[in-house]
């Protein structure tokens, strides 16, 4: 793989590899673009099978992120970064503590978070090292709850559209993944009188959801084929693809996930099957907006990033107009509507003050 021509293909302005042998870190920080500002964007731990696949994961994550603070008219860049390890096993202080130096190396120009198998008091280690961090225990905090909220909001956006009504009462979701932002989901779902069927590939995940929401357990393979109005993808990327979209049968696609679509085709191919897609980064975007306000005058106030996310229900409603406008799928409207804001701030950029 070389890495110059993805980052050309895909515009990205920095790749940079980290290692320390003694904490055993080893991870890639991908700066995507900083039109707009500085690079925010989360640290991904998983256990990849090949460097190649982390790379690749964090050039599309870092590369989403752009659209996402775009889309939600943040003044950020798109960056991440990936740690390879088992974050069940292979965390430590010293590794977070390293991490800290080389994301603060940077000086700015990529700010970091918690992401998949990372967490706020992981992120406490990596402030010891940097200042360049958001979303810690003291300040913003767990993001995940207000993502979750604004999915919840994408949801009834899409709902409005595609069944004529946002209100949830009798609505069946199927949430895949029950992790920190499928949970506060459901929780939102359940209390406005949604049907749950969820499925996580460790049991014990559902099994709260089973409990306190009345949710119906359904195994992770089948989570694809299950009758329901929504499906919200809240585990990991691509899972539309080839194998899947026949398998659904969903009104509209609306969940958490990053890169929920495997190939930019597949939201054609749900909108040929008459499927509403939210397009991902539009509907998550809660925990980005929730982190950056922690930059906002007068310190971080839930109340206000709350609000913040509400605009989510408007600017998908926005997407999908465009889309009916102009006969193109969604994901394809919402990266028209975030380019088209990148293009005109950095011809504002070009006037010297
Ligand atoms: P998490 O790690 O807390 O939860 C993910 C859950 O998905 C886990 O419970 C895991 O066991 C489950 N899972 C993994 N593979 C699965 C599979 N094949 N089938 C079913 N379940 C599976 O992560 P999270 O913070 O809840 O984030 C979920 C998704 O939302 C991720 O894609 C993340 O990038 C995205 N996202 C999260 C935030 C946030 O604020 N946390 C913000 C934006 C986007």
């Amino acid at each position: 793989m070389n890495v110059f021509e993805l980052a050309e293909e895909m515009g990205h302005e920095q790749v940079v590899f980290c290692h320390d042998a003694d904490s055993g870190l080893r991870a890639i920080v991908a700066i995507h673009d900083t039109t707009l500002g500085p690079a925010l964007g989360g640290t991904r731990m998983w256990d990849y099978d090949t460097e190649e696949e982390a790379l690749v994961d964090v050039l599309r994550l870092s590369e989403g992120m752009t659209y996402k603070s775009s889309a939600m008219g943040l003044n950020l860049g798109g960056g991440k970064a990936v740690i390879m390890g088992d974050p069940r096993s292979d965390k430590s202080e010293q590794m977070w503590r390293a991490f800290g130096r080389f994301v603060h190396s940077l000086g700015g120009r990529y700010i970091t978070a918690e992401d998949v198998g990372t967490s706020p008091q992981d992120m406490d280690y990596v402030a010891e090292e940097t200042s360049y961090v958001v979303g810690l225990m003291h300040k913003s905090g767990d993001p995940s709850p207000v993502t979750a909220y604004g999915v919840y909001k994408g949801i009834k956006a899409g709902c409005k559209w595609a069944l004529d009504s946002e209100d949830l009462q009798g609505v069946t979701v199927a949430v895949q993944g029950i992790g920190s932002v499928g949970y506060a989901l459901c929780e939102y779902l359940h209390e406005e009188g949604a049907e749950l069927l969820v499925a996580d590939i460790y049991p014990e995940q559902v099994e709260k959801t089973v409990d306190e929401f009345g949710a119906t357990a359904v195994d992770p393979d089948d989570i694809y084929s299950v009758e329901c109005d929504v499906f919200a993808p809240c585990a990991l990327g691509a899972v539309i693809n080839d194998d899947t979209i026949d398998q659904l049968k969903c009104g509209v696609v609306a969940g958490a996930a990053n890169n929920q679509l495997a190939e930019d085709h597949h939201g054609e191919n749900l909108r040929q099957k008459g499927i509403l897609y939210a397009p991902d980064y539009v509907i998550n975007g809660g925990g980005v907006i929730n982190v950056a306000h922690e930059f906002a005058p007068g310190g971080y106030k839930r109340e206000l990033a709350l609000r913040k996310v509400d605009q989510i229900y408007d600017r998908l409603l926005e997407v999908f107009a465009t889309s009916e406008r102009e006969d193109i799928p969604t994901n394809e409207a919402a990266d028209r509507i975030a380019e088209e804001r990148i293009e005109k701030i950095a011809r504002v950029k070009r006037i010297r003050i």
